[in-house]
């Protein structure tokens, strides 16, 4: 029995009456992350982590929410329902969904590489798995973090070194976290844009330990700029905010930064392969620890994806949804506060 049907609202379990990450208004919602394209506004009812519970509350507002805790069950019609860590961002969960004897399990967005704040991924034993695939390419493949750190590290130094600023671009919710511990070793004090800021003080105000950071303002003096470390939203390196800076360095943190010419393309001084996605094997690695028999891969290169799974012996389908990738694009919807 399907346990999820792909509806034209979002991933539907029918026992259950509940959706996964709902594009259109519904009553009942399970929420992967706070990213924009998996948690609308307009549902009846929210279920998350509690850490998605409060970004989701400075998004989106008062809302009638849910949260429960990484391997707490609920029973909704019979249909046990659990959260388990996915390694994307912090609160970022896969949904399961037992059943009958049977197991279903979708990943949301994952990352297999322990960031240190966003939990470990747990391979979740299942029949059934729906995975992303916003990576899903053999060309996708990330070094380790502590390589990519060190070698943002080297350039701030530089940069440093010749009074420039360094102006890192990276997804308010996410990257910008990720790289707070790194960036606090080669700087006394890190600067972040509005939109930085104020998932900063939404995840602080959770309770979560980070370190801390200074929002850049209007009466923010020009000379304390000078040759300072920024972290800002994808879309600032092209708008007049930036120029604060001069001089400056732009160094972008995106997956697609591993592909030639993607940091041309960017105006991009330096591109730095970081993402909160899986890369290929990440992908292969995780679909096999679940012993599922059918996968299924949603967005991104989903059909060359399946396509190559059942070339291996893996059972699998694509099947279209309308998450994006938008943690991971150069421009962020709305970066400006
Ligand atoms: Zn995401
Ligand atoms: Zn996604």
């Amino acid at each position: 029995m399907a346990l999820i049907e792909f509806s034209d609202r979002g991933l539907y379990c029918p026992p259950a009456n509940v959706y996964i990450d709902p594009w259109k208004s519904v009553d009942k919602a399970i929420i992967t992350h706070a990213h924009s394209d998996h948690a609308k506004n307009g549902n009846g009812h929210y279920l998350c982590h509690p850490y998605t519970t409060a970004i989701l509350k400075a998004r989106l507002g008062e809302n009638n929410y849910q949260s429960i805790e990484w391997n707490e069950v609920i029973t909704i019609n019979g249909v046990k329902i659990s959260l388990h860590p996915a390694g994307h961002i912090i609160g970022s969960s896969q949904v399961k969904l037992e059943y009958k004897n049977e197991i279903w399990v979708f990943s949301g967005d994952y990352k297999v590489e322990n960031d240190g704040i966003s939990g470990s991924f747990e391979p979740v034993r299942c029949n059934t798995f729906i995975t992303e695939s916003t990576f899903a390419l053999p060309i996708y493949k990330w070094l380790p973090q502590k390589v990519v750190y060190e070698n943002i590290q080297q350039w701030i130094k530089q940069n440093q070194q010749e009074q420039v600023s360094s102006v890192l671009i990276a997804y308010s919710l996410g990257k910008a976290q990720r790289l707070l511990q790194p960036l606090s070793e080669v700087t006394e004090t890190i600067f972040v844009h509005g939109a930085v800021w104020n998932m900063h003080q939404a995840l602080i105000n959770a309770g979560i330990h980070l370190p801390e950071v200074e929002l850049i303002t209007p009466l923010t003096p020009k000379e304390k700029l000078k040759g300072c470390v920024v972290i800002a939203p994808s879309g600032s390196e092209s708008s007049p905010w930036i120029n604060r800076f001069k001089p400056y360095e732009v160094g972008i943190c995106s997956g697609w930064m591993q592909v030639r010419g993607n940091t041309r393309r960017s105006n991009a001084d330096k591109g730095f392969v970081l993402s909160d996605h899986a890369d290929w094997n990440g992908l292969l690695t995780a679909i096999k620890d679940t012993g599922a028999q059918k996968v299924f891969a949603t967005h991104g290169f989903q059909s060359a994806f399946s396509r190559y799974l059942n070339e291996q012996g893996i059972e699998a389908a694509e099947v279209k949804t309308e998450y994006g990738d938008e943690d991971e694009t150069i421009v962020e919807p709305n970066p400006l506060p």
